[in-house]
């Protein structure tokens, strides 16, 4: 048996060297967009999928960030979540006044999001914008408006890059596709 995680993959989706290039033009447009921005600008990052994007995202941004996370998780049986959604780790700061950028990374259902854009703005805040790396349209069940979209996806299962499969490949720099025995 191997340790060699690579040895999983059947195929790279986005490699390294694209990711570090189309996270540096999510950053710039972030830092074009809020550059006159007066208030406190918070990014919270969504535990534990978005922490490799966020990190790499928040240091392509060359304007003051304050980091906030949540950890949010999906009721469901099995693959098809429900819609209720419980918070396990909430906000750390109040955030009423303030700019929001929720850094997530993929939208699949939109059941996660949807609820907590709605909590967020219940917050009060000055606006709230949504950062996703990943959209899968096609699986979409309720409405969600990604303000940075890193890239739209098929509906394919992916791994790396912080995705996990069973808590492994988060680690993979690069974001790809299981060889199918792999889930067997
Ligand atoms: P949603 O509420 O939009 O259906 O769920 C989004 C969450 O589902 C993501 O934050 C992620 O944890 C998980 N997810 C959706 N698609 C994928 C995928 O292709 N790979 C992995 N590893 N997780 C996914
Ligand atoms: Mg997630």
């Amino acid at each position: 048996m191997t340790r060699d995680m690579n040895e999983d993959i059947e195929k790279v989706v986005f490699s390294e060297e694209e990711l570090k290039k189309r996270i540096a033009e999510l950053g710039k447009e972030i830092t074009e967009d809020y550059k006159d921005a007066e208030e406190t600008i918070y990014c919270v990052g969504i535990l534990k999928g978005a922490v490799v994007f966020y990190t790499d995202l928040v240091r392509s941004i060359n304007l003051p960030v304050h980091f906030d996370f949540m950890i949010a998780s999906s009721y469901g049986n099995g693959t098809e979540t429900s819609g209720t959604v419980k918070i396990l780790k909430d906000l750390d700061y109040d955030v009423a006044g303030k700019h929001l950028i929720i850094i997530e990374d993929i939208i699949d259902s939109g059941t996660t999001m949807n609820y907590l854009m709605k909590y967020f703005r219940e917050r009060k805040p000055k606006s709230v914008k949504l950062c996703a790396l990943l959209s899968k349209p096609s699986r979409r069940t309720v409405d969600v408006n990604i303000d940075y979209c890193g890239y739209t996806v098929p509906d394919e299962f992916l791994v790396g890059y912080g995705l996990d499969y069973a808590e492994k490949y988060r680690n993979l720099p690069y974001i790809g596709v299981l060889k199918p025995e792999i889930y067997e």
